[in-house]
């Protein structure tokens, strides 16, 4: 699809580049660990520190003497074991995580922060009860579940991954990157 994008014109290639750039890592459990560059992807694989687990649909390397699967998503063969990574518990971070929506109407406009189970009764400040919301949903919810209320939540809400919110130094997430950053 993109090199037909490419030949058709639709991307110039300098956006691709930018886009195509950034590499998923995996530590060898899977779970997501970083995003680095291609020519870091390469090295790795080269040496067999990693290995390929999503081509770039399309793409390839060339150098006068190897073509190369472009990498998407590597994972590591040893385990690193990282100090656990938590992304703050906050409204930015809330808000990023719903992708800046309210979670039981959609709406972009006049956001704050819902107890999902009411703070009145009880409810916590944790990933999985906080959830992004417009002043009018929020309202209208009052000191009610979703279920009396009869508002259902779009998503269930999830503590996200660290690489998820690191996802912003690219320009898209991969289809092939997705399976790693929201199983949550
Ligand atoms: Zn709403």
């Amino acid at each position: 699809m993109v090199s037909s994008a490419i030949r058709s014109g639709v991307l110039s290639s300098e956006r691709v580049l930018r886009m195509y750039n950034a590499v998923l890592v995996l530590n060898q459990d899977y779970q997501a660990l970083s995003i680095c560059s291609v020519e870091r992807a390469v090295n790795l694989l080269l040496r067999h520190k990693a290995e390929m687990v999503a081509p770039r649909d399309g793409l390839v390397l060339r150098s006068p003497s190897i073509t190369y699967p472009w990498p998407s998503v590597i994972r590591l063969k040893r385990y690193i074991s990282l100090p656990y990574r938590k992304v703050a518990l906050s409204r930015r971070n809330i808000m990023r995580r719903d992708g800046f929506r309210c979670q039981y109407c959609g709406s972009r406009e006049k956001l704050t922060i819902d107890h999902v189970f009411p703070r009145s009764r009880g409810g916590r400040d944790t990933w999985e009860n906080l959830v992004t919301a417009c002043i009018p949903c929020n309202s209208r919810k009052g000191d009610r579940t979703p279920e009396e209320a009869n508002m259902p939540l779009r998503r269930r809400p999830f503590r996200p991954s660290y690489v998820m919110f690191i996802r912003d130094c690219v320009n898209q997430i991969e289809d092939s990157w997705k399976p790693f950053l929201f199983l949550v």
